[in-house]
């Protein structure tokens, strides 16, 4: 039995910060892990801006309701289920993917989670488990599906290396030199081509 992993932002969906930092013009949300590397630090600082501008739970998700899944994304991911079971296994927030999920037909999603006051705005996060990519790709493969993995960066190498073929799309160029083991495309066609190549099951 194969299964497919991938990550999502940067892949199916804009990066959320980013694309919110744009919308909202709040140039300091699109620091990202590359900027600050402690990830506890980013989310404290990320949160505490929010507050700043009092931007509680539903503001932003009115907003990331406004962004739209990339361009091929949909139609990309209904081609993979109709061939693998899918789950996308991201580092963002249930709460942040939601109003974006749904325009990508609500695949099963594993994240983590955001802790919410009663007047909407968001006190904590919760990180679903260390290294959550690799851990879930680990536990399908106990239950022995071997996995297909794909994604576009640092966070998703791990995933990469523990899945029996892991692919990077829309990689940036750092990090395609220092995985060379991996396949690198850049286009959903090419993305579809390497799942087929890597299955055991079709044949591209
Ligand atoms: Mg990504």
């Amino acid at each position: 039995m194969e299964l497919a992993c991938l990550d999502l932002e940067g892949v199916l969906i804009p990066e959320i910060w980013i694309a919110f930092a744009e919308k909202t013009g709040i140039e300091e949300l699109k620091a990202t892990t590359r900027d600050i590397p402690d990830y506890d630090v980013l989310m404290k600082q990320r949160l505490r801006i929010l507050d700043q501008h009092g931007y509680g739970l539903p503001e932003i998700q009115e907003v990331i309701g406004t962004l739209d899944p990339l361009p091929g994304a949909r139609e990309f991911l209904d081609w993979l289920r109709e061939r693998f079971q899918v789950v996308i296994l991201s580092d963002t927030f249930y709460e942040f993917a939601m109003p974006l999920m749904k325009k990508l037909g609500y695949p099963a999603l594993l994240c983590h989670k955001l802790e919410v006051a009663e007047n909407g705005q968001i006190t904590n996060y919760l990180l679903r488990q260390r290294d959550p990519k690799r851990q879930s790709v680990r536990a399908f493969q106990l239950l022995n599906y071997r996995v297909i993995a794909a994604g576009d960066s640092y966070n998703d190498t791990t995933m990469l290396g523990q899945a029996e073929a892991g692919i990077l799309f829309h990689a940036p160029q750092n990090v395609i030199d220092e995985f060379p083991q991996f396949p690198a495309v850049h286009n959903f066609d090419d993305l579809r081509n390497e799942f087929l190549k890597a299955s055991a099951v079709h044949s591209a």
